[in-house]
């Protein structure tokens, strides 16, 4: 396969703190031999393992790259047995657009996974992923959350696996970070995810969705600042005491957990998350736009459970994720 066009202006073999960044070619109009420039962190002392922490995998996400670079300001090479690299703006040209998928290709970088070195920009950027940096990673730590069209309980998450040994590593890192919801997430499809790949590799991989509507609170970056802290003990890259809160564990059995919207139209939300419901309850109601009198169209939950993310927006069209309900354990 063909060498990737991505290069580093970091050390991944250095022993210190770097900071600096992968740089892409990208030639168009307002700069003819520019490049997209994606900031990078590593840190590395001794020997021990690596964890690679990521955010804005999608652009409109906020607490992972808020926590992460803090954390890049706040780290200390001396403090580390191993190798920590944190990436808080995935999917840059996202990033700094303030969307989810990138304003120049499209591209969605969560589901183009392994990428292609002679793909789109975004495909590019995976295929580095996949060919440099995973390889290096021993964790893998990915942030999520809403962003502008979801909001979800804030909850760390792992995946059913095959190799149940990785699954049971994957489990124990979703316990560590210790987000208040621990979930078992069912994908609504997990081909061409950055998770899958990881996944693929054997690594241990973890990822988040805290919160969501395209902003952070306190109270979101938080549980992300402590996710990183625990996981970075919890890999043995820190010394330290766990900080360990009560943790709901939820589990998503099957697509009945799903609700999606089959009309477009305004959304009233008839639970809210975090709340318990009974299969065949309304989650939430559609009303038309275009006419008074005309009845709206009702949604129920699948399943019992706690509802545990929405569709954000006010305003919904057909095909529209509008809720989720998770089982707790
Ligand atoms: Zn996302």
């Amino acid at each position: 396969m063909k060498d990737s066009p991505v290069s580093s202006t970091v050390d991944f073999e250095k022993e210190g703190i770097q900071h600096g960044f992968l740089k892409l070619p990208h030639s168009h109009d307002d700069s003819a031999w520019g490049s997209i420039i994606i900031p990078i962190t590593v840190a590395k002392n001794g020997v021990g393992p690596t964890i690679l922490f990521t955010g804005a995998n999608h652009g409109d996400e906020y607490e992972g790259p808020v926590a992460l670079f803090d954390l890049a300001n706040e780290i200390n090479p001396k403090e580390l047995s191993g190798r920590v690299i944190i990436i808080p703006g995935m999917n840059y040209p996202a990033f700094q657009a303030g969307k989810r998928n990138s304003p120049i290709d499209g591209g969605n970088m969560n589901r183009v996974f392994p990428g292609d070195p002679e793909g789109n920009f975004t495909q590019k950027i995976a295929d580095y992923f996949t060919r440099t940096l995973l390889p290096l990673a021993d964790y893998v730590v990915d942030f999520h959350s809403g962003g502008k069209t979801m909001e979800f309980l804030p909850f760390c998450a792992a995946h059913i696996l095959e190799d149940k040994k990785q699954q049971s590593l994957c489990i124990a890192a979703m316990k560590a970070f210790n987000a208040p919801h621990s979930v078992m997430l069912l994908e609504i499809d997990a081909a061409n995810m950055y998770d899958t790949a990881a996944e693929n590799m054997g690594k241990v991989f973890i990822s988040t969705e805290l919160g969501g509507g395209g902003s952070t609170t306190a109270y979101t970056v938080g549980i992300a600042k402590k996710g990183i802290r625990n996981i970075l003990r919890h890999s043995g890259i820190i010394k330290g005491d766990m900080e360990v809160d009560e943790t709901l564990n939820l589990d998503m059995p099957d697509d009945s957990c799903y609700v999606f919207s089959e009309t477009s139209g305004l959304v009233e939300h008839c639970v809210d998350l975090g709340e318990e419901v009974k299969a065949g309850q309304i989650v939430a109601k559609i009303h038309n736009l275009e006419r008074t009198g005309s009845p709206s169209k009702e949604y129920f939950a699948g399943i019992d459970g706690i509802y545990t993310g929405r569709h954000f927006p006010g305003l919904i069209a057909a095909g529209d994720f509008l809720g989720v309900i998770s089982v707790p354990i």
